[in-house]
């Protein structure tokens, strides 16, 4: 049997109808910004794997710090334990991140990290005997896939089989541009209506809701209502993290910052499944008690893991090098080069840049679904020619590592261009 052939038989995949889709890519290799499948056809890597890997595949920088980790402590339970690597972390957490945020909980991935902030904000006012139980959310808002953060998240298909068992969630419009002030007026009036506990966004890109992307200075109010109103604000930086907009953090565009931060993603460089939760001091004393049951009762098996925490440090190592930050605004300026040349295109609807974040909507004659036609027609396009991207729709982003080389970034510009005229 081949690989795909035994694939089919035991394995099932992440957002996938197995009636109907196609047949994986069996990938055996990749380097840099490249894959190669089991026919040592190559492929490169435009959106860095779902957003995980700016340094690259098998970066032997991270590799070498995960090997030296493994062969000292590659595990201990953080019940009652502590660790080197874990400590690291959190002091170049401290230096990079927002002034404000003074705690960290480690977990092991997005949604993991949005399910502890969501907790968090609940129960923080529950331990203060307040009643607040409501979440304010974004509408097409991604959070990841656990119950709270799904409960968040307003892409339909994704939960409408669980309508009605969820916390309480009310949304409101993205602030996008010309649109702000329908979203101050529905956070004012929800804030009024509802016990609103805690606010929980995609700091100024909406990532699968097709990089859907608002201005800081909306953010900033928003934020501002919410701290007027003590609700709690939790930025969600899962995809936004380390690098994304051209700076470290989305919330570093931002003059206000948020109680709660969660990160993942590009946490590790794409190497082991780790995410981090930052809370503000004032968050972490609501917890601090002689009181048992006010303590945070949420832990996993994983929590801390010193050989991720070893692939964070030296991805962050990464991230801070000239070389890097070179690379991000190398790609920034190509995009928005690209931009200009394609978004008068007459099947251009309008194409979008922050940092590496790219983004174009291809005009379509029907009202384009999520998983459409042509959204199966371009991406199958894309892989033919030996381009990884997923389309959201009609929506085509590029999210590239960022050692991608000129070279390889102008090949995925070419395929999306004749991808546009080819739909
Ligand atoms: C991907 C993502 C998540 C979920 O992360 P997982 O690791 O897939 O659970 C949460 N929030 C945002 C903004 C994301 O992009």
């Amino acid at each position: 049997m081949t690989l795909t052939e035994k694939d089919s038989q035991y394995l099932w995949h992440p957002y996938t109808q197995h009636k109907t889709s196609q047949t994986p890519i069996a990938i055996s290799r990749g380097e840099g910004a490249l894959l190669w499948d089991e026919n040592n056809k190559e492929y490169i890597d435009a959106i860095a794997s779902w957003w995980v890997n700016p340094f690259g595949h098998s970066n032997k920088f991270i590799a070498d710090a995960i090997y030296k980790q493994l062969t000292t402590l590659e595990h201990v339970l953080f019940g009652g334990f502590t660790h080197e690597p874990a400590i690291k972390v959190a002091e170049k957490l401290m230096e990079i991140l927002p002034k404000n945020q003074q705690k960290i909980f480690f977990s092991d991935n997005g949604s993991t990290a949005v399910e502890v902030a969501i907790k968090v904000a609940l129960q923080y006012f529950f331990n203060k005997n307040e009643k607040r139980t409501t979440i304010i959310a974004f509408e097409n808002a991604f959070h990841g896939d656990t119950f709270a953060a799904m409960a968040a998240s307003g892409i339909s298909f994704y939960t409408q089989a669980f309508q009605g068992m969820f916390i309480d969630v009310v949304r409101i419009p993205v602030p996008i541009k010309g649109k702000e002030e329908a979203s101050f007026d529905a956070l004012k009036e929800v804030i009024q209506k509802h016990n609103c506990a805690g606010f929980i966004f995609e700091p100024l890109v909406q990532g699968a809701a097709g990089m859907v992307m608002y201005e800081p200075e909306a953010l900033q109010k928003l934020i501002e209502i919410c701290k007027e109103n003590n609700v709690l604000t939790i930025a969600d930086e899962v995809m936004t993290g380390f690098g994304k907009t051209g700076k470290t953090f989305a919330m570093d565009y931002v003059n206000v910052n948020p109680d709660m931060i969660c990160l993942s993603k590009a946490l590790t460089g794409g190497t082991i499944p780790m995410a981090i939760t930052t809370f503000t001091q004032e968050v972490f004393d609501a917890f601090y008690d002689d009181d048992i049951n006010k303590a945070l009762f949420h832990g996993h098996t994983f929590t801390a893991n010193p050989t991720g925490c070893a692939a964070a440090l030296a991805s962050i190592d990464l991230l801070q090098t000239e070389e890097m930050q070179d690379n991000i605004i190398r790609i920034n300026k190509s995009h928005l080069a690209f931009q200009k040349k394609i978004e008068n295109h007459p099947k251009v609807i309008t194409a979008r840049t922050l940092g590496v974040i790219f983004a174009v909507e291809i005009k379509s004659d029907s009202e384009e679904s999520y998983y459409g036609s042509m959204r199966t027609k371009l991406y199958n396009f894309f892989i033919e020619n030996g381009v990884v991207l997923r389309p959201v729709g009609n929506i085509v982003y590029i999210l590239p590592p960022y050692i991608m080389t000129d070279e390889q970034l102008q090949k995925v510009y070419k395929t999306i261009e004749e991808a546009i005229e080819m739909v």
